[in-house]
């Protein structure tokens, strides 16, 4: 199967990849220093339609699909994977719970504010108790009249801080949990009792931001559940569908960061001279680029394979979309470690992308899923005969 790039598609990953190079790559390094993106350019993404990748145009995005969508985070992840996690939300798990599931008005209401990057949402389903194992999460709702009251704590919520719009898994029934008894609430963050907690410190992904978000007894009005008032009690089954999509967007962004290091480890094995030849002559350092390159084409192909396959059939792909996931971050991260390897010391400072890469690079094998959960999903499949 070949994937295929409709014309409006390759103008626009043009249009992304000139951005990349003049306005993003030359910054990426102050993201870094000063753990922030400046707001001009958060400004060219929404000029550019980028928070509206995957919403329908409809509702205002640009509605390219799973390939189109995966092929622009490659190239953002190129400067810096903050770039990519500031449009993702509002691509991904910020609002493909309202896509896939909500109701006309809440797709009417809330799409065309996050396909235009005015609001941003997010996704607010991990709790310090429940993250592989999401089921067992703490957060009640509880309806009094009109309203849902939600008392409860999500942590590591990306974009947090800065979120209008948040997607808030909560235990509607305690004896059901994710087999009936989870809901999914469309929360604005105007609401009463909804507050944000402390900004997490990271190992790395500076310039973007993860936190608390708290919820004590948070004012949700009824018609805010995800679909409304059918679809109490199934909002578990909502967000296994937003992550399935968020696995092959996650190995797009790793499989855009390595191609970078590929490049960066290229252009640093034909100029640095050790020996008195440049180290690119050494069989050592030349294995492992090509290990390097073959591994990025591996990874590019599955997640094109993957992404026209769930582009065509319109639904998940639950095994492909975990493999994608699997295989790219894991790979990245090996690409990573090479990359430093052949920068030897330089690798390992801060003046080079490459240490920045490394860092970043280390939580996608962990968020929306570890790998761990990736093979347990694909076992799953296989063993169920799929
Ligand atoms: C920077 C960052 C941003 C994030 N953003 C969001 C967000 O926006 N929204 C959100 O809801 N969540 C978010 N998360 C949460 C993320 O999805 C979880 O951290 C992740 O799912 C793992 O959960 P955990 O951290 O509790 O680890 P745990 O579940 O405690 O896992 C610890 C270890 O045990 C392994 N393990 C657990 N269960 C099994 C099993 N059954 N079999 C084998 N191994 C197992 C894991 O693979 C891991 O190696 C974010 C996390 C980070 C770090």
């Amino acid at each position: 199967m070949e994937h295929e790039i409709p014309e409006s598609l390759a103008l626009m990953l043009e249009t992304v990849r000139r951005f990349v190079k003049q306005d993003l790559e030359p910054i990426s390094k102050q993201v870094e220093d000063e753990d922030r993106i400046p707001d001009n350019i958060v400004q060219t993404m929404r000029d550019l339609g980028l928070f509206g990748l995957s919403i329908p145009e409809q509702y205002g995005g640009l509605g390219i699909g799973v390939l189109g969508e995966c092929m622009v985070y490659e190239e953002l992840s190129r400067a810096n994977a903050c770039f990519r996690t500031r449009i993702g939300t509002n691509n991904g798990i910020g609002s493909q719970g309202i896509v896939i599931d909500g109701t006309e008005e809440q797709k009417g209401h809330y799409l065309p504010r996050l396909a235009s990057g005015e609001w941003i949402g997010v996704f607010a389903l991990t709790e310090p108790e429940a993250g592989s194992d999401a089921a067992n999460i703490q957060t009640t709702a509880e309806k009094r009249g009109d309203f849902w009251m939600l008392n409860g704590r999500k942590h590591f919520i990306t974009n947090g801080d800065i979120a209008d719009l948040a997607t808030v898994f909560a235990v509607t029934n305690k004896t059901e949990k994710a087999k009936g008894g989870i809901t999914a609430f469309l929360v604005e963050k105007t609401f009463p009792g909804f507050y944000v907690g402390a900004i997490e410190r990271k190992m790395g992904m500076r310039g973007s931001h993860t936190c608390e978000l708290l919820f004590d007894d948070c004012q949700v009005p009824a018609e805010n559940v995800i679909g409304g008032l059918s679809m109490v009690g199934k909002g578990f089954k909502t967000a296994m569908k937003v992550l399935d999509k968020g696995r092959l967007t996650m190995g797009a962004s790793a499989l855009g960061s390595a191609q970078r290091l590929l490049e960066l480890s290229l252009d640093y094995a034909r100029q640095r001279v050790q020996f008195g030849r440049p180290i690119g002559e050494f069989q050592a350092i030349q294995f492992m680029l090509a290990d390097m390159a073959t591994q990025i084409y591996a990874g590019r192909r599955m997640l094109y394979h993957a992404a026209t396959l769930r582009d065509r059939k319109g639904t998940a792909v639950v095994k492909e979309a975990s493999m994608v996931k699997l295989f790219c971050t894991e790979m990245a991260n090996r690409i990573a470690d090479m990359a430093v390897q052949i920068h030897g010391g330089m690798g390992y400072m801060k003046d080079f992308p490459v240490e920045r890469f490394y860092r970043d690079l280390r939580l996608t094998r962990i968020y929306e899923g570890t790998s761990e959960i990736q093979r347990l999903v694909i076992a799953r499949e296989l063993l169920k005969g799929k």
